[in-house]
């Protein structure tokens, strides 16, 4: 049994099978619908029901059960009961839902594994002969070992036209993936990728941009860079990157080196644990006050572009808007934890 969803006001229509949620089938039929956790916890893919009926599942957490009785449903934990009409948000684009690079499975080789820090792993993964996976600068895919069903989000380090896939993967505490990685990984390992997914990615205009991540945040900052580079961008570009010791910082010369192809690039690192007699002579304190502090003139004309846990973006979006930035123009990816 399937039924049909329309999306209003667009004249996009897909099919989704009985036990497949509405952002599931969306995938499956490459249509990019906006979302988060994918697990009910977020909200961010909220829409309005405006004809047909729709089942909640039990990870809806991020929705009360008012709204549900105003026909506001959680796209990821929405089964369809009959054909459905979804309302998207005024600000969609039909380019927006039918993307450069649909979604799609694909299996895939570990070829190897970095320690980079003492709980940062960088991963490189090889598609089959003749395969590739396609994707924008700032997207993510999901991970698991081949077999197993317990997918989790990562974003690529890379940039598409590589060939395969880097992933930079911090250990979580008796994180199921971590566990994996940290016990049992080795190259040659089987593991099946899907995606891309997501919206985080670098704007069409020539705007300043205020990059700030922390931790394995530096993924997709690092993709956005490697792309910088090879369009030859002259966009003035700062790079804040926070870490708590100089133990957690990787990749330094890597990144500096991009200034060598990008005239306007300065890289910020800066450290919010270091002893002080260890003799770091660049940024001390949170990541988010580096900023404030090192942020003299109005940010009005500059974008914002965040990665990492989902506190330091709260913070640095509060930050990015008292130095002027429009909201509108500061973009992130929250790291959200899958298991939660
Ligand atoms: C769009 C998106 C992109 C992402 N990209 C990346 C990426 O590039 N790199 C990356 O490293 N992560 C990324 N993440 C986060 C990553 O998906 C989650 O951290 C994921 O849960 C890790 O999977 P796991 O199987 O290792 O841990 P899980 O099995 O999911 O378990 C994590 C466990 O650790 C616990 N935990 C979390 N933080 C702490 C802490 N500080 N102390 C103690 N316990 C803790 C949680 O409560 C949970 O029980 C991304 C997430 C999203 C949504």
């Amino acid at each position: 049994m399937s039924y049909k969803v329309t999306l209003a006001p667009f004249d996009v229509e897909f099919s989704c099978e009985e036990n497949d949620t509405i952002l599931e089938a969306a995938f499956k039929a490459g249509v990019a619908l906006r979302h988060g956790c994918k697990h009910g916890g977020c909200g961010a893919c909220k829409v309005k029901v405006l004809d047909g009926c729709v089942e909640h599942n039990d990870h809806a957490t991020a929705i009360s059960e008012a709204e549900i009785d105003e026909d506001i449903a959680l796209l990821c934990c929405s089964l369809p009961e009959e054909d459905v009409v979804i309302e998207l948000n005024d600000d969609y684009t039909l380019e927006e839902l039918t993307p450069e690079f649909p979604v799609a499975e694909h299996p895939l080789t570990l070829a190897e594994l970095t320690w980079v820090t003492h709980d940062i792993a960088h991963l490189v993964l090889t598609l089959p002969e003749g395969e590739c996976f396609g994707f924008r600068a700032g997207q993510y895919l999901e991970i698991s070992l081949r077999g197993d069903e317990n997918f989790r989000s990562f974003s690529m380090a890379n940039i598409s036209t590589d060939g395969g896939v880097e992933l930079l993967i911090k250990l979580m505490p008796n994180g199921h993936f971590s566990r994996y990685l940290k016990d049992q990984a080795c190259a040659g390992d089987a593991l099946t990728i899907r995606g891309p997914f997501g919206q985080f990615g670098i704007s069409d205009t020539e705007a300043p941009m205020v990059m700030i991540a922390g931790g394995s945040g530096m993924a997709p900052i690092m993709s956005m860079l490697r792309q910088l580079k090879d369009e030859k961008s002259t966009r003035p570009i700062q790079f804040f990157y926070g870490a708590r010791s100089q133990e957690d910082l990787f990749w330094v010369d890597q990144i500096k080196s991009f200034s060598l192809d990008l005239p306007n690039f300065e890289f910020i690192p800066a450290l919010s644990e270091e002893p002080s007699d260890s003799g770091w002579q660049g940024e001390k304190g949170l990541i988010t006050d580096v900023v404030a502090r090192r942020t003299v003139e109005s940010l009005r004309g500059s974008e914002g572009y965040l990665c990492g846990p989902q506190g330091m973006i709260d913070a640095a979006v509060d930050v990015l808007k008292s130095k002027g930035m429009f909201s509108a123009r500061i973009r992130f990816d929250k790291f959200l934890i899958s298991a939660d």
